[in-house]
């Protein structure tokens, strides 16, 4: 389908991108296009008008006969609704319009997304609205038009409002401490993402006959293979056939649509791999990891594969989280994570680092909420992910600066080479910054920090609202301090020192799965919130309302209102499983090994008027018979805590977890050991064996 030679023409053919604008527009379209997106000046109608006609031209000439406004609900995927662009000319005839309007304004109906009461309060209608700082781009046949979702009296509903909004005061608040160290020419500070996503590909004939995999996305029975991970042979090793032709084909699309899909490479469990993408603005990020994961499960069909993104697809495996890295950056190319050249930009780069450290320190509880979920719960703190307690790895070196800089001590730096940062009493910082602590959940690695917590199916938007919230939070705090300031240097060198002594506790450079880790976490008062129904009232509390309220990230409302909703999730999910469950042991599982138990008592039955020996039968067909009457007795009391479920969603949230999650671990417990000792022929549905090693 590609050659290298052409993938620069194939890169972001589908995307109505800024040079298809620049050809296609008339320059003072263009030109108010552009200040749009750098100051946010609104387009006139006239103007979006010859925008939707360009739009409209351009996707009808790739045999688009469909438009869609394309949005990110609170459902964490996205949503479409495609109208066509046909009108009635007269004399049976049609024409294809798009106007200006249609292109900056649409009106689904929100009744049938999750609002979180919202809609209680609101109108059920809700409208979307074109974000031209995102381009427009053509999947199967239609042309789709990123836009924000909000309801009708403009409460947001979706994922992309909260994050423009982090975004912009993220970016006001750095100016205000760029402008002190005198840079006056940065205009705009963008936060920049780059998510590491993690999936597995298993067979679809397979994947067809596990209907927990069907309704659930990870499977709820399953032996230990003979044969996992202990090898280590799949991490980085070289990829087969099937896989690489898949990730082709992948890349093709993904490259097509503009998304910059640059690494792949098999991860450390069977049949699980990557795909890294280079980082770009958050919202651009966001939108693109959603079509990658659609991409992902879509091209999957193609080669007879279906893509698992849930976080725990396979009970004993690692699972699929998705890594977060996140930095700012100024419109003048600057990362303001890098230590840099001169001893003013390594005091910009402490104050900076100081910053983060505090609003993680403060916001740990939040932050720990934007991933918990019912797939999550799963990965966390089970020794393949960070634990669920947040620290920041700083690595050997700059954490020996920071040390040195509470102690007011002259930093060694052994050797290493490192910057001069002139200003007397903050030490030198290293320039090489590349310590890999796998472990923990929150790494600076160099001239970023990668929040390694995020579950693979999760959407970005969450946790990257929280840390530019968050970051915004504190240097606001941090100008309002030194704007007032007489003495700059002074002030600044106090504030670096006395904001890493309060935090230092936030640190962590040792070995996040080790279990000592968790008692000296709580010795130090650091959070520790094992599972959803723990983490997500922080939503609630009112130190977080008041950060995102005040940044006006979030409304009181539609802050409650999302809390609401991840709480009535999780307990859907939990409930779904159960059921699943239920239903399999039912129809699948008791079935196969009763009419296995039989066979086998022919058998005895036949062997003993032989008066042969059956030991072997006699002693399988008794322990499963006890089994399957335990696994009976298991099913009917899942059946029955389920239906007695609480209705107030945070009664039913902690029953899930207290009860149900108990009692699946039960059944599962006797399914797997039934199907230890079932003859593989009775088996209902493929094993974790045949599921891993397909290939
Ligand atoms: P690793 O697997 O070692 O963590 P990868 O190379 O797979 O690293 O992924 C690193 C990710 O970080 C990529 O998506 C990359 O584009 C992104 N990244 C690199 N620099 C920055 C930055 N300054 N800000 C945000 N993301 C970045
Ligand atoms: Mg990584």
């Amino acid at each position: 389908m590609t050659t290298p030679a052409k993938l620069p023409e194939l890169f972001g053919c589908l995307v109505f991108n800024e040079d298809t604008m620049r050809e296609r527009l008339s320059s003072a379209s263009y030109k108010a296009w552009k200040q749009c997106i750098t100051d946010g000046t609104p387009l006139s109608i006239s103007i979006a008008n010859e925008i939707a006609e360009a739009m409209k031209q351009w996707a009808v000439e790739r045999g688009c006969t469909h438009y869609t406004h394309w949005f990110q609900p609170m459902t964490g995927v996205t949503a479409e609704k495609h109208d066509s662009f046909i009108t009635p000319a007269g004399g049976g005839k049609i024409m294809m319009e798009f106007s200006g309007s249609e292109l900056v304004r649409g009106e689904p109906d929100a009744s049938s997304f999750p609002s979180g009461g919202l809609r209680a309060t609101f109108e059920a209608r809700g409208y979307t609205a074109w974000d031209p700082t995102c381009f427009a781009f053509i999947k199967d046949g239609s042309l789709c038009i990123p836009t924000v979702f909000c309801s009708y009296s403009g409460e947001a509903l979706d994922k992309k409002t909260p994050l423009l909004r982090s975004m912009d005061e993220v970016s006001r608040q750095a100016i205000r401490i760029l402008r002190l160290f005198g840079d006056t020419e940065t205009k705009r500070v963008t936060a920049q993402v780059g998510p590491e996503q993690e999936y597995f590909l298993v067979d679809k004939e397979q994947y067809a006959r596990r209907r927990d995999l069907r309704m659930c996305g990870r499977t709820l029975f399953g032996a230990r293979p003979p044969k996992s991970q202990e090898l280590e042979d799949h991490y980085f090793g070289a990829i087969r056939s099937r896989v690489a032709a898949y990730m082709k084909d992948l890349d093709a699309e993904l490259w097509k649509l503009g998304v910059l899909s640059k690494t792949k490479h098999n991860e450390v469990a069977p049949c699980q791999h990557e795909m890294a993408p280079i980082y770009a603005d958050a919202n651009t990020s966001c939108d693109h990891n959603q079509l990658a994961m659609e991409m992902m499960k879509k091209v999957a069909e193609r080669h007879g594969l279906v893509c698992l993104l849930h976080e725990k697809p396979f009970a004993g495996i690692s699972g699929s989280g998705k890594h977060n890295n996140w930095s700012l950056s100024t419109d003048t190319g600057r990362n303001l994570f890098r230590p840099g050249s001169t001893p003013s930009q390594n005091a910009r780069f402490l104050l900076f680092l100081a910053a983060f450290l505090k609003g993680v320190d403060e916001y740990q509880d939040f932050l720990r909420a934007t991933v918990a979920f019912a797939g999550n719960d799963h990965r966390l703190g089970a020794h393949e992910a960070p634990p669920a307690v947040i620290s920041v790895f700083l690595g050997d070196d700059l954490n020996a600066v920071v040390d040195s800089i509470i102690q007011g001590t002259a930093h060694q730096d052994a050797g290493k080479r490192s910057l001069r940062i002139g200003v007397d009493v903050l030490p030198s910082i290293p320039q090489d910054n590349t310590d890999r602590n796998r472990t923990s959940p929150m790494a600076f690695t160099g001239n970023k920090f990668e929040f390694r917590m995020l579950g693979a199916s999760q959407s970005v938007a969450g946790p990257n609202i929280a840390l530019n919230t968050i970051m915004a939070e504190e240097l606001e705090q941090f100008a309002d301090i030194l704007e007032k300031s007489e003495n700059f240097q002074e002030d600044l060198q106090k504030l670096i020192r006395k904001t890493f002594s309060d935090h230092q506790h936030i640190i962590f450079n040792g070995n996040g799965y080790d279990e000592a880790w968790l008692q000296e976490a709580e010795k130090r008062g650091l959070c520790n919130l094992p599972a959803t129904p723990d983490a997500l009232p922080a939503y609630l509390a009112p130190k977080n309302l008041e950060l995102f309220t005040k940044h006006g990230i979030y409304t009181q409302q539609e802050m409650t209102a999302r809390g609401e909703i991840h709480i009535e999730n999780y307990s859907t999910v939990i409930t779904i499983e159960a059921n699943t469950m239920v239903d399999m042991i039912r129809h699948d599982i008791l079935p196969a090994v009763s009419a296995y138990a039989g066979d086998l008592c022919q058998r005895i039955r036949n062997k003993t008027a032989c008066a042969m020996p059956c030991r072997y039968e006699t002693s399988t067909a008794a322990e499963l018979c006890r089994l399957t009457d335990d696994l009976q007795a298991a099913c009917e009391k899942l059946a029955e805590d389920t239906a007695r479920r609480p209705t107030e969603p945070r009664a039913a949230m902690h029953y899930c977890r207290d009860v149900l999650v108990t009692d699946m671990a039960a059944a599962r417990k006797l399914a797997d050991r039934l199907e230890v000792i079932t003859d593989g022929k009775y088996w209902p549905f493929p094993t974790y064996s045949e599921m891993l090693y397909y290939l």
